[in-house]
């Protein structure tokens, strides 16, 4: 289990599912295969030699500061039907469970946080009960950025393809019904010590979370990176980004502050050890991954 400190909060990663995932080109349409001579720590963490895949994470960060339980991204989620990607398509994970052994009871947690509103992102945030998809997290208010809810909700964005409207229905409006929505700006914060700041480009509204304590940072950058090598190609943008080029734009960004700042760099699908920092190399950058021994 990945435990980080930073100052007196505790950052604790709980997995969904790990493994093989896209081919790269399905995922970066710029890919070049040349780059895995170059970066030869790609295999076999990163990348599937025998598969020709991505090696792919997809796992919530639960932060736990001195008030608050807080839930940052809630993956696919149980028995939800997504027939458009077999690899998320009903699936039956412990995570709870998982969650429990993170010693994080649903009714413990204070804030669930999404970056943005992609079907491995929400999941979590409903659980099937009695036929009727309701907020797995009682007690918690859910934390999303407006412009994000107004572009993937289908009775605010008419243009939305059909496709897209089921992980809406049953992962996002069910907490906005039940008043637990707590829809924030792309400039936001709360509390004195969570900041949130604007990263559209993947989405429209995807957001990152920065956390303070005690002069250090943790960023939390959903999928601002898919993938490590994208912090030495800030370029290759992924085939789901609504806009490539505000992907890039946001990447580099975000990029040129984690270096800056020296932060804890939270990714949501990196291969393990999952989390590092960025540090500058040559006119660009490189991930320095944190193995850690705190577990
Ligand atoms: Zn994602």
């Amino acid at each position: 289990m990945t435990l980080r400190r930073i100052g007196s909060t505790e950052v604790v990663r709980v997995e969904e599912r790990h493994g093989p995932g896209f081919e790269p080109q399905q995922l970066l349409p710029d890919w070049d295969p040349a780059v895995l001579a170059e970066h030869a720590w790609l295999t076999p963490n990163y990348y599937e030699t025998a598969t020709n895949r991505f090696i792919s994470s997809i796992h919530s960060w639960v932060v736990r500061t001195r008030h608050h339980t807080i839930l940052i991204d809630t993956c696919v989620g149980n028995h939800k039907p997504r027939p458009q990607f077999e690899r998320f398509n009903m699936l039956d994970t412990p995570y709870l469970a998982r969650l429990k052994e993170a010693d994080v009871a649903p009714e413990d947690v204070d804030f669930v946080m999404c970056t943005h509103l992609h079907l491995d992102h929400v999941g979590w945030n409903t659980t099937l009960k009695d036929g009727r998809w309701v907020p797995t997290f009682p007690n918690a208010k859910y934390v999303f950025s407006r412009v994000e809810r107004e572009f993937w909700d289908p009775a605010m964005n008419p243009d939305l393809p059909a496709a897209n409207h089921a992980v809406f229905e049953d992962s996002v409006a069910p907490v906005i019904e039940s008043g637990q929505a707590h829809l924030v700006e792309m400039t936001d914060r709360l509390g004195d010590n969570l900041l949130i700041e604007p990263a559209p480009g993947h989405t429209p509204g995807q957001v990152i979370f920065r956390l303070l304590d005690t002069g250090q940072e943790a960023v939390f950058i959903g999928d601002v990176m898919h993938h490590p090598i994208q912090v030495y190609r800030p370029e290759w943008s992924t085939r789901v980004c609504t806009d490539p080029r505000a992907a890039e734009a946001s990447r580099r960004r975000v990029l040129e502050h984690c270096a800056n700042c020296n932060a804890q760099v939270f990714p949501a699908h990196f291969g393990a050890p999952h989390i590092g920092r960025v540090r500058r190399q040559g006119q660009g950058y490189r991930f320095e991954f944190d193995n850690g021994d705190a577990a």
